[in-house]
């Protein structure tokens, strides 16, 4: 039965972001990995994205220091994805999740014996990784991860889920957020007053540390999350919050979340409770 939902889940979540329609995929960079489930793409020397192929380019981000690498995020089911990473890092490698939900912690988590979260993303485990044999750790909110000569500063950005997470380079001035901000389509099974919260500490934090762009877990090429798009979405909530913002209704959304804000180039799909 579970997984039945969890599968359910799966096509809905292609279904909500096909329809979004989008933009053409073209992702700059070397390629360095191509298979049949996954692409990897180089961001900069030491730092890969791949794109996977089930839920709409669901994308993973290899980040690379002098005594280690971080994974952030594992996909929805990428064969031998422990196999395909060492082939571009010779380090250990440290999984960490955005958050918890299929199109990044599927059944590739199974090929590493750790994964790093945030607590607050454990209600998802029962639904979402069930299966999941290795250890499950938490992250600490503004804890660095240490990985030799690069530091990867971990920011929880709740909203698209309760344990959403962000992880900052401060150095390289970019970061990685999931879907944190929606890579231009907000889920927002939280509510607007966590979003609210979200969009002022990271704005705060992007503007102190001049970080003007993250990754997103479903990057096309051209859809960074930038300073601009976090603002717009604390903008959106204080109008949905004050009423001033009504959304539409749309009867495409799903898991309860039947209403659509379509505003400052964004989409913010959301439910009745998340107004509470
Ligand atoms: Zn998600």
């Amino acid at each position: 039965m579970k997984k039945s939902v969890s599968l359910t889940t799966v096509l809905l979540f292609i279904a909500q972001l096909t329809l979004f329609g989008q933009p053409q995929f073209q992702i700059d960079g070397k390629e360095v990995y191509k298979g049949e489930d996954v692409v990897f793409h180089q961001i900069d020397e030491d730092t890969w994205v791949g794109t996977g192929k089930m839920m709409s380019n669901e994308s993973l981000y290899l980040v690379e220091g002098n005594d280690k690498s971080v994974l952030i995020d594992a996909g929805t089911n990428i064969k031998d994805l422990d196999k395909i990473v060492a082939s571009i890092t010779e380090k250990p490698v440290m999984l960490v999740a955005t958050h918890v939900h299929p199109d990044h912690t599927g059944a590739s988590i199974d090929y590493f014996s750790e994964l790093f979260i945030n607590p607050a993303d454990s209600v998802g485990i029962p639904q979402f990784m069930p299966n999941y044999k290795g250890d499950v750790k938490f992250l600490k909110d503004r804890e660095i991860i240490d990985l030799g000569g690069r530091q990867l500063e971990v920011v929880f950005t709740p909203g698209h889920t309760p344990g959403s997470t962000t992880f900052l380079d401060k150095n390289a001035k970019y970061g990685f957020s999931g879907d944190s901000f929606g890579s231009g389509n907000l889920l927002l099974s939280t509510n607007f007053s966590t979003l609210q919260s979200t969009c002022k500490k990271t704005s705060k934090i992007m503007a102190e540390y001049g970080i003007d762009k993250f990754y997103p877990g479903h990057y096309f090429g051209g859809n960074p999350e930038t300073k601009k798009r976090v603002d717009d979405l604390k903008t959106i909530s204080d109008g949905a919050l004050s009423g001033r913002i009504k959304g539409e209704e749309n009867p495409n959304g799903f898991m309860g979340l039947n209403l659509l804000i379509n505003q400052y180039g964004v989409r913010v799909n959301y439910s009745k409770n998340a107004l509470k």
